[in-house]
């Protein structure tokens, strides 16, 4: 299971998918990516059960789907069947929000409960739908992606990765994490997340390490880190030296 995100100058989807399979020997059973443009339009999202060979195909090696910024995954089932279905990018339904998840929701029956009652309906068996109905519910409520995250984190018990967009932040990706790895990358020519260091190592060697109950909003041209009070912490970059 693996994730991948990139927000640049380039074409998000070759990055994606070339990132995702430098992380093929951490296993899956599916892929997906999710694309967009600087515009308003809608995020585009293709999934695929199976081999990331025939997402690839899907897309064109990427080409088909349009756009400068993106996240990308390799699912290794945990909660519903490897399916197309299950698959990430998960989405809320007008596309708000749209994640990808490497990790366990443990509380997961218990905060869907209380988002049934809110009206939230649910379209996969996954943990990964309620964090994103999650983030989506106190979206609405708060009207920012880092009170949302954060308070999003808050209720969660588990582990997790998450590469987050959405829709209202047109060249912006957000990134959080407890206890499943992720990085964040800065090349010259955007800001990439990835799982581990293989997926981003043709494109830079700078990286940052984010910590646990912390969360990076990435654009083009910087990141952000922000602890769970939502307060800004310093990172300092760090060079990578040995080779993949
Ligand atoms: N628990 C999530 C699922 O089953 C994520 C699995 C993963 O880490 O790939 O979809």
């Amino acid at each position: 299971c693996g994730i991948v995100g990139y927000v640049g100058e380039e074409q998000a989807a070759p990055i994606l998918l070339e990132g995702l399979s430098r992380l093929e020997y951490r296993g899956y059973d599916s892929a997906g990516i999710a694309v967009r443009n600087d515009k308003n339009d809608k995020i585009s999202i293709v999934k695929a059960k199976g081999r990331l060979k025939i997402l690839a195909e899907k897309t064109d090696n990427g080409h088909a789907v349009r756009g400068t910024c993106g996240i990308g995954h390799t699912r290794w089932a945990t909660h519903g069947e490897p399916s197309e279905n299950n698959a990430h990018p998960h989405c809320t339904e007008d596309k708000t929000v749209v994640l990808v998840h490497n990790g366990i929701i443990e509380n997961y029956q218990e905060l869907k409960e209380k988002l049934l009652k809110s009206g939230y309906t649910f379209y996969s068996q996954t943990d990964t739908e309620i964090a994103v109905k999650l983030v989506d519910y106190y979206y609405k409520k708060t009207g920012t992606p880092l009170e949302a995250l954060t308070r999003a984190m808050l209720r969660i018990r588990g582990s997790y990765a998450f590469g987050i967009m959405f829709h209202d932040c047109p060249g912006k990706l957000y990134a959080a994490r407890k206890d499943s790895p992720l990085i964040i990358g800065k090349s010259k020519k955007g800001c990439l997340i990835a799982s581990d260091v293989p997926a981003i190592l043709d494109k830079t060697r700078n990286v940052y390490y984010i910590g646990n109950l912390e969360v990076a909003e990435l654009t083009k041209d910087e990141v952000h880190f922000y602890n769970i009070d939502r307060e800004e912490i310093q990172k300092d970059m760090v060079e990578i030296k040995w080779d993949a």
